[in-house]
């Protein structure tokens, strides 16, 4: 059984007349410490699904078993433990807490986390060593979305979910960033995965999941992905 199984999942969205359809029967795996991107234009249903994965929101049908327990069927009080715990998130705006330096940012999100790591140290591995005690208005893009993937990473989460991370930096800063996220998939044995526009990095991934108009289009597997220059 693979660490993640999606299997027939739907979302709808009732508009009163009409009903949108954003994740139109889903049916794929993503095996454990993958670095795995979803691909695809936009509106094609890819935050809808990283959103019901994350416990954000409901499916309207279907399952997601991980570790083969089926996450749709969680009751409100499970999906809060569920998201403080199993999961770390990293979003296109860093989502950082201005008034708090660095190190408080990542000490923060590790408070209620029992088997967190050292924040010092987890900081250190996303190469921010001399800058702990700045604030994010003193760092740049990049260094913001470091900041965040180490917050997130810290929690010692199951499944690290990445929506656009990459989305307000430039090109080559986005591939630093995509490299490091790959980079910890590997160190850590955790299961990454990259909702990005950059199909670039497509043949670096493990996996690449290509949704358009709510459905999927494609799945490959790369045996031997290459690596993020
Ligand atoms: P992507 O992330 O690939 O850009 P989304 O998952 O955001 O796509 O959106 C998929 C479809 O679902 C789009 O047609 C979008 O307009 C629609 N949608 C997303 N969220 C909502 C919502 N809360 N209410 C109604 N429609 C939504
Ligand atoms: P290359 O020069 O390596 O061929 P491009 O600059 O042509 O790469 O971009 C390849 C893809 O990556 C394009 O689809 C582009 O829209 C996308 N892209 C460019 N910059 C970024 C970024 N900062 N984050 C995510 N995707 C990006």
């Amino acid at each position: 059984m693979a660490f993640i199984e999606v299997k027939n999942l739907y979302k709808r969205y009732d508009m009163g007349e009409t009903v949108i359809m954003a994740n139109d029967n889903l049916n794929f795996e993503i095996e454990r410490g993958e670095f795995a991107l979803i691909i695809g234009p936009s509106g094609a249903g890819k935050s809808t699904f990283l959103n019901i994965l994350g416990g954000m929101d409901r499916a309207s049908d279907g399952s997601i078993l991980i570790d083969g327990k089926d996450i749709t069927k969680l009751n409100e009080r499970e999906l809060t433990t569920y998201r403080r715990y199993d999961m770390g998130f990293v979003f296109q705006f860093y989502n950082l807490m201005p008034n708090l330096t660095a190190l408080e940012n990542v000490e923060l999100a590790t408070q209620i986390v029992k088997d967190a790591k050292d924040p010092k140290k987890v900081l250190e591995d996303v190469g921010l060593k001399d800058r702990m005690d700045n604030f994010p208005s003193q760092l740049s893009g990049g260094e913001q979305q470091r900041v965040s993937i180490a917050r997130a990473i810290a929690k010692n989460p199951k499944l690290l979910m990445c929506d656009e991370p990459t989305g307000a930096l430039d090109y080559k800063t986005g591939k630093q960033i995509l490299s490091l996220l790959k980079d910890l998939s590997r160190s850590t044995n955790t299961t990454v995965i990259v909702i990005t526009h950059n199909k670039a990095i497509a043949p670096a991934a493990d996996r690449v999941i290509e949704i358009a108009d709510s459905k999927i289009r494609n799945v490959t597997l790369n045996k031997n992905p290459e690596s993020i220059d």
